[in-house]
């Protein structure tokens, strides 16, 4: 049976010739890249020519990225440690207000759950709303910043239904409000689909990770804008300036280098090859499946990542449907991979304004440089097919 993967926002499958290269550099590079000798000093060399790869495609200068585990680390890591910093060198003497949004990833939206929660009385958290297709309103931004405000994060696409939010406009507002204003941004979904250049948003801090462009898993990388300050989360040694010390994964950093570089050389033919076959997925989705029940397309149509489908098909169970493709070698999502197995609706889809029965009838379809036209129109048919039986059930009984 061959395997059609339609996830790819949950993680890209690893390019064939990055695997080789980390394959051949894995027996190489065994060196520590902080010991004075010879092969030391080459896996040295190599992640350096890795952090040029990776600041080349999100323009900043080598010495703004700090790599780390991942998009989850670098999220943690910028909010935690430029708040911790602020805390610790006496810049918060009241309550100072945190801006998000109801739609971010759970690596964001969790840590400051966790500083809204009762005991940390610092903090004056506000999670934004979205609107029905999950843009921020740039009202309810500007006056949601106070005097008190020290610090926003906001994703530039989200993971489940695809919105682009203004970061650059919404950058620019904050910093005429307060310029010490600290903005992060989570770009992990972002990066390799939409450009992302740090210069022009003028963001503070952003976050990027390796698997969602074809490199190896388990490694990411936070750009902090020179003269922003970070308090470590970690102690240990001087690696990464010390603001993230423990030493290097080197044939990763070398593998998420090489998927920068790729997807930086490969953009326009990427973007091109990925907006087609969205689009073909959506009118056959649309022309197949619309006959047989309701379909509700929950991304928006603009500013939406050229990868990312929400569907909504009305009255049949994600899960029932996930899990009928999954034996046809068909993979889909209900949405995060994080939450995939918790039996919460998804609160992306909750804070669009889906009630958690549709919530709990959307699938995630989102579409990766390997995929074909052939492959999604069996996918789609498959679907069908499902749908169809799958109401004969529900009529039987
Ligand atoms: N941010 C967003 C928007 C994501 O989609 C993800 C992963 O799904 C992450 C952060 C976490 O990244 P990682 O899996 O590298 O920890």
């Amino acid at each position: 049976m061959k395997e059609i993967y339609l996830d790819h926002n949950a993680t890209t499958p690893l390019n064939n010739s990055i695997g080789r290269i980390i394959n051949k550099y894995g027996k190489l590079l065994y060196g520590n890249p902080s010991s004075p000798y010879k092969i030391g000093k080459i896996s040295r060399m190599e992640v350096e020519k890795s952090r040029e790869k990776v600041a080349r495609i999100i323009n900043c200068s080598k010495d703004e990225v700090y790599f780390t585990s991942g998009g989850t680390e670098s999220n943690n890591l910028a909010i935690q440690g430029s708040l911790n910093y602020l805390r610790r060198f006496g810049k918060i003497n009241a309550k100072k207000r945190i801006i998000t949004t109801e739609i971010e990833h759970l690596s964001v939206l969790n840590v400051f759950k966790e500083l809204s929660k009762e005991g940390v009385k610092n903090y004056d958290v506000v999670f934004l709303p979205v609107d029905n297709f999950g843009f921020v309103d740039m009202e309810k931004f500007k006056s949601s910043i106070d005097s008190n405000t020290i610090l926003i994060s906001i994703m530039l696409a989200n993971n489940e239904v695809g919105s682009i939010q203004s970061i650059k406009e919404m950058v620019k507002i904050a910093k005429s409000k307060n310029k010490n204003i600290i903005f992060h941004c989570d770009a992990v979904q972002g990066l390799a689909k939409i450009r992302v250049d740090v210069k022009d948003l003028e963001i503070d801090m952003l976050s990027i990770s390796s698997h969602k462009i074809y490199g190896p898993k388990g490694v990411g990388a936070l750009y902090i804008r020179k003269g922003v300050n970070i308090y470590p989360l970690f102690f240990g040694g001087h690696q990464e300036k010390s603001i993230r010390p423990g030493t290097e994964n080197v044939c990763s950093i070398i593998g998420f280098g090489y998927a920068c570089n790729l997807s930086r050389v490969n953009f326009d033919k990427n973007i091109e090859l990925l907006t087609e076959l969205k689009k073909y997925a959506t009118n056959r989705i649309l022309q197949e499946i619309k006959k047989i029940t309701n379909v509700r397309i929950n991304n928006p149509e603009n500013n939406c990542l050229p990868n990312t489908l929400s569907i909504c098909f009305d009255g049949i169970d994600n899960e029932l449907l996930i899990s009928l493709l999954n034996k046809e070698g068909i993979y889909v999502s209900s949405g995060s991979a994080c939450t995939s197995e918790s039996l919460e609706s998804s609160h992306v889809l909750l804070a669009i304004g889906l009630s958690p029965n549709l919530a709990r009838n959307t699938i995630r379809i989102s579409l990766g440089i390997g995929n074909t036209k052939k492959e999604l129109k069996i996918a789609v048919g498959k679907i069908r097919k499902i749908i169809l039986k799958n109401k004969l059930i529900l009529r039987k009984n």
